[in-house]
């Protein structure tokens, strides 16, 4: 990328119209692209593209997501003077369009680091050296730029500690920007298309009524979340980070996967916020977990098809089955029927709420790949489209991970026992319980394993297994040994 860093470039003079491109940054505050365009002091409207080609297209639960927050967004512009236009298409084609109609001279966006918005930039700058119009990109998404921060050997980092290890010892995180200024007056805007039309809600059936009460779409919400945050939970976040019935972390992962807030912004908080010894130990993890969204974005930049193909390619001849029972057993996993209960709850709390604890991702993630040995893909193809903050970077380079895969991946042989992972984050089953209610009546000792329950002291909690709740999909140790086996016949396998 030639300039755009924030403040080393003067904006060149335009005559006419500046425009600014959204796309993974819908917030107004430390926003570069914007800031600078309005600073620019020459009339400025906002331009969203709904991409009708291109590499992926959104999921379900990210669609709903991102039609609250582009309704948030353009209150926000309002409030700036600033006309948000909404077309769909091709994103080059529309972007020219745009420019012609308005006539402008000058596009400002913050840089992508995914396939397309690489793809989409260089056509820009290609396209604006040809025209002589003032095109300037700038780092809104992330703390490092993934082109710029290399091993001494100039290649990606792979492994995650000596990225971050490099990343703390080389960066100077920038400050916020200031608030942006409303301009005087609001410019003409070229028409826009309907929101509504995109079509981006649910409908018959509406199965995303439970987002609402878990989630504000937007940047107000992104900041309220952030606010309680540090100043409710960030002590405590490296003790109760991995307890999935505990408020412990932030929810912030679709704000930062829509850029309704930057991490510049949480940086600068989270650093703000009086620490003790403790508070400073737990903020530092907190910190490092963004250090994991950037290894993401760093992999998925430098390895762009990642979530189709495996980085290590002797993954390639890994034996994923492919009987008859494999639909019918992802089908089970979709929907929480695998009859291991931290299993389900975390599958149903995805459906309900869009969301899904770490610790839990985690564990359905090792129960898919080892225990069904059913391929990565699959899985993170559910995930795209049920999660709220399906992140292209995140959600592949996780799975990945998970499968042993990945870059710095998990080894394959660590299998996590469902029933001792339960019993160990949660403990008094309460996650469980909240998502699991047909199994909410059943004691301690049962409830992350069923199975093992007489029938009497079932009944009497109201369990009837194979109906009311189904018996395991798989029994844990023949499926560890077959996960073993399978890994087994690519160890040796050519990369
Ligand atoms: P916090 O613990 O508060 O962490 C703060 C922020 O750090 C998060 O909001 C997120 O942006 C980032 N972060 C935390 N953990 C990771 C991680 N392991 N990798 C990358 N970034 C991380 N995260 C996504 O944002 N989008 C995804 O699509 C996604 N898919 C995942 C799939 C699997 C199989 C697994 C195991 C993890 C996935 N994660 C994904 C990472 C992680 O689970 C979520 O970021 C986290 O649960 C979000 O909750 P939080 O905001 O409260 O996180």
């Amino acid at each position: 990328m030639p300039d755009g860093e924030f403040g080393n470039k003067k904006v060149a003079e335009f005559s006419t119209k500046a425009f600014v491109l959204f796309s993974n940054d819908l917030r107004t505050k430390d926003n570069p692209a914007l800031y600078q365009a309005l600073q620019s002091g020459y009339p400025v409207l906002a331009l969203y593209i709904e991409p009708e080609d291109g590499l992926r297209p959104r999921g379900g639960a990210s669609n709903w997501w991102l039609h609250h927050s582009l309704n948030a967004l353009s209150d926000q512009l309002d409030a700036l003077n600033v006309p948000l236009v909404l077309r769909r298409g091709n994103a080059f084609d529309i972007l020219k369009n745009v420019a012609q109609e308005t006539d402008a001279k000058s596009i400002f966006w913050n840089r992508r680091y995914d396939k397309d918005g690489v793809y989409l930039g260089a056509n820009i700058k290609q396209w604006a050296r040809e025209t002589g119009l003032d095109a300037t990109s700038f780092n809104g998404l992330l703390l490092h730029e993934p082109h710029s921060m290399l091993t001494k050997t100039d290649g990606p980092y792979r492994v995650f500690t000596p990225f971050w290890k490099a990343f703390l010892s080389q960066a100077i995180v920038r400050s916020p920007l200031p608030t942006p200024q409303p301009q005087k007056t609001r410019p003409q805007a070229p028409q826009s298309e309907a929101l509504s039309d995109w079509k981006l809600l649910p409908t018959s059936p509406n199965w995303a009524t439970g987002f609402d009460a878990n989630w504000t779409p937007g940047e107000a919400g992104a900041l309220t979340r952030l606010n309680s945050f540090l100043s409710a939970r960030i002590g405590d976040y490296s003790e109760k980070r991995d307890f999935p019935s505990i408020d412990g972390t932030s929810g912030l992962s679709p704000h930062l996967r829509f850029g309704e807030i930057s991490p510049y912004q949480i940086w600068a908080e989270a650093h703000a916020a009086p620490a003790g010894p403790e508070t400073s130990v737990s903020r530092d993890k907190f910190i490092a977990e963004l250090g994991w969204r950037e290894f993401s974005h760093h992999l998925l930049y430098h390895y762009p098809d990642l979530h189709d193909l495996n980085y290590n390619l002797k993954f390639n001849h890994f034996p994923w089955r492919s009987d008859d029972q494999v639909n019918h057993d992802l089908e089970a996993w979709q929907k929480g029927q695998t009859g291991y209960p931290i299993v389900d709850a975390g599958m149903r709390q995805l459906w309900q709420t869009g969301y899904m604890h770490n610790r839990v991702r985690m564990i359905v993630g090792s129960f898919l790949v080892k225990h069904l040995l059913i391929d990565w893909r699959e899985g993170e193809r559910w995930f795209w489209d049920t999660l709220v903050d399906a992140c292209p970077a995140a959600n592949t380079a996780s799975w990945q991970w998970i499968a042993g895969s990945g870059a710095d991946a998990a080894p394959y042989f660590r299998i996590f026992n469902p029933v001792l992972q339960g019993e160990k984050f949660d403990a008094a089953g309460d996650y469980v319980r909240t998502f699991v209610p047909e199994l909410a009546k059943l004691p301690h000792k049962l409830i992350h394993k069923p199975w093992t329950g007489r029938a009497s002291e079932l009944s009497h909690c109201g369990v009837r297994l194979g109906e009311s709740y189904p018996h395991p999909i798989v029994e844990h140790k023949a499926a560890r040994q077959r996960a073993l086996d399978a890994f087994a016949t690519i160890k040796t396998a050519a990369a």
